[in-house]
Parts: structure tokens; C-alpha cells; sequence
């Protein structure tokens, strides 16, 4: 048993269950022994990869999106070029050289971070030359604010219920035979779910987030007040449904209790939430990622790299263009959804 499910298991015996959310949050992010704390994560060698780490293709159409909106937007200087959950750096490093060739960009924008992982600041640092870092996102200055998240609202913590007649029972984990073991609460009413109970019915499991509703306000109000874009990609869906609680290590599911510390553990993006709480600024339709990447050209720009390239690292190029667009992979499953100020143009690849 690892260190950290030793303490949280103390920690439930002295103090009773605590909620699936807590348990995230102590997984992922408990400074010393956290998932995110002690490690770098991401890449072959890591638990899982992300569309960045496939393909430079990713970041630099991303980037000339989030540079075609500072156009549209009348070039707004200083700016704030700001990413959620940075990872390694690597989609920032491909947003800046793509866009190095879009006059003024580049110059005008102060680069942010909403980074708690020690370890992943400093592989950002060593691709990115001085970002300001922060702890969160009520920190970023009130500018223009031109914001990627990529993979980074499904990291935050869920709470889980499943409908009964009484109410709603909230997942909790307790221990059982000095495991932890997921249980159940005794049912109870739950005003943030009274509009989930016309689509569901007893039995079934929904979920919130409850740390999504203010870090959307948050970029909702900053674009609303002072114009710029939120480009959000995730898996997921407009509205969630069903346990999508998982967990990945070694590029393979494992149980998410078994080892908290040791393993990503993630939940799907419910974009309704994220659409609910963007106002006062506008959000786009939630568009599959590779519908998104397909308008902004992404098999014009995979076309021109390739001239460059044979043999293996040929194939390489042609597989990570399949796996960021096709819909048996991840073209289908990952979604875009954009937030922008009322009276802009319509973002890159998106509609209204
Ligand atoms: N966007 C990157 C990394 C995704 S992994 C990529 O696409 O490759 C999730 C990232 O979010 C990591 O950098 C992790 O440390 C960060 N993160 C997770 N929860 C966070 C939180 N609550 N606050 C700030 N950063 C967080």
C-alpha cells in the first residue's frame, strides 16, 4: 500500500468517508505524494499522451485560431496569452512558433501559467522562457485574455450520485478490509441537480464538477470585460451521463482506488456546465476536435510537413494526423468549445 493511501485510509478511520472529490483532489494534487505533484506524466514514457505531444500540428493551429481572434479583435496590446494545466510546455512552444509570423503577437502578449504541479512547472520552464505562474486562475490580470485548456478540466475533481427515490446518494469512499472502498450516502436532496431530475431516472449516475462553475466565470467575465477567446478541448459531452470516472497508468485503465497517488485519475467535461457558466461572455457550439482541426487545415499543414519527411518518421507523421482527427480516435470523443465576447466574430473552426 502506498503512503498516501496509508494516510488517506488513517484519515477516514479517525474522520468517516470522504466525498469522490476530496479524494481526487488528495490524489492528484497532495503536494508531496499527489499524481501530479511528484511527476511528469505525460509521453511514451509517462501514463498517457495528449494531442501537443502527438503532433506540433495541434498547438500551431491553435495558436493562428487564438491569432486570428486578436485580429478580429482589433490587435489588443498587452494581452494576456494564458494556459490551464501547461502540461510539459509543449502546446505553448507550438502556439508561439506558428505564431511568431503574425506581426505584433507575439510581442504584445504576457505569457500565464495556472500550474500547481512542481514538477510540470519546470519542464514548462524549460520550453517556455519566463512565464508568470499561478496557483489559479482568479490570479490572471484583468487584460485581453487569449486562453488555451487543453486536457485540463478533466482533471479537476467530481462528485459522483446516483438517483434514488429519496434523493440523490453521493459516492464516498470509505475503507473496507483496509482497502479503500467506494460506498454510498443516505439519499438527499441536491439543489445544483433539481434540473437533472427531467432527464434522469432512479438508477442512474451524473456528476459535477465543483470547482468548473467559477473558473469559467472567471475567463467568462475577463473576455466579456476586456474582449480575447477561451479555446477549451476535452473529452466529453454537452451534458454528463453515467460513471465516467476513470483511471489510466502505463497507457492502460486501472482501478482508480487501488493505488491514489500512482495513477491519472480523470472524469469527463460536462460542456453543458461550461456553456452555463461562461456569461456574461458568449460560447460557441461544441464542435468534435476533429471537425475543428479539419477546418483550421489541419491536412494542408500535414501535407506540408510531410514533403519534409520518409520512411518511418513518415508514417509516424501520418499515424498522429489520424489519431488527432479520426473518429475511432481521437477526433470524436475530444470536443471544442470556445468562449468570446458578445459583438466579436465568430472563433476559427467554430460556430455560433
Ligand atoms: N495541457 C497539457 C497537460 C494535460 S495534463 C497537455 O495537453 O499535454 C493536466 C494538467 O493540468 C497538468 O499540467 C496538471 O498539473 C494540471 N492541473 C491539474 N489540476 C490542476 C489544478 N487544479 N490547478 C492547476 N493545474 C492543474
Amino acid at each position: 500500500m502506498t503512503d498516501l493511501a496509508q494516510s488517506l485510509r488513517r484519515q477516514i478511520t479517525a474522520n468517516g468517508p470522504i466525498t469522490l472529490a476530496d479524494y481526487m483532489a488528495e490524489a492528484l494534487m497532495n503536494p508531496t505524494s499527489g499524481y501530479y505533484a511528484t511527476r511528469d506524466p505525460l509521453g511514451a514514457a509517462g501514463d498517457f499522451t495528449t494531442a501537443p505531444e502527438i503532433s506540433q500540428m495541434f498547438g500551431e493551429l491553435i495558436g493562428l485560431a487564438l491569432a486570428q481572434a486578436w485580429i478580429d479583435q482589433g490587435q489588443p496590446s498587452p494581452f494576456t496569452l494564458a494556459e490551464l494545466g501547461p502540461g510539459r510546455g509543449t502546446l505553448m512552444a507550438d502556439i508561439l512558433r506558428a505564431t511568431a509570423r503574425v506581426p505584433g503577437f507575439t510581442d504584445a502578449a504576457d505569457i500565464h501559467f495556472v500550474e500547481t504541479s512542481p514538477s510540470l512547472r519546470a519542464e514548462q520552464g524549460k520550453r517556455i522562457e519566463n512565464p508568470t505562474w499561478h496557483d489559479t486562475i482568479t490570479a490572471l490580470p484583468d487584460a485581453p485574455l487569449f486562453l488555451v485548456a487543453n486536457e485540463f478540466f478533466d482533471a479537476l475533481p467530481i462528485r459522483q450520485f446516483h438517483r434514488d427515490a429519496g434523493g440523490w446518494r453521493e459516492v464516498q469512499i470509505g475503507t473496507q478490509d483496509d482497502a479503500l472502498t467506494p460506498g454510498l450516502s443516505a439519499a438527499t436532496p441536491i439543489a445544483a441537480l433539481d434540473h437533472r431530475l427531467e432527464d434522469t431516472d432512479i438508477g442512474d449516475i451524473v456528476e459535477l464538477c465543483p470547482a468548473l462553475p467559477s473558473i469559467t466565470a472567471q475567463i467568462g467575465t475577463r473576455i466579456a470585460d476586456h474582449g480575447g477567446l477561451a479555446l477549451i478541448i476535452d473529452y466529453g459531452d454537452w451534458r454528463s451521463l453515467g460513471d465516467t470516472l476513470q483511471a489510466i497508468k502505463d497507457h492502460a485503465p486501472t482501478d482508480p482506488f487501488a493505488a491514489p497517488g500512482h495513477a491519472d485519475i480523470t472524469a469527463h467535461v460536462d460542456f453543458e456546465a461550461i456553456a452555463t457558466h461562461a456569461a456574461p461572455a458568449k460560447f460557441t457550439r461544441v464542435t468534435p476536435q476533429g471537425v475543428f482541426l479539419e477546418r483550421l487545415g489541419i491536412t494542408q499543414r500535414a501535407q506540408t510537413l510531410a514533403t519534409a519527411l520518409s520512411g518511418p518518421a513518415l508514417e509516424a507523421h501520418i499515424a498522429a494526423h489520424r489519431r488527432l482527427t479520426h473518429p475511432e480516435e481521437m477526433g470524436s470523443l475530444f470536443k471544442v468549445i470556445a468562449l468570446y465576447p458578445d459583438g466579436a466574430a465568430t472563433p476559427a473552426g467554430l460556430e455560433a
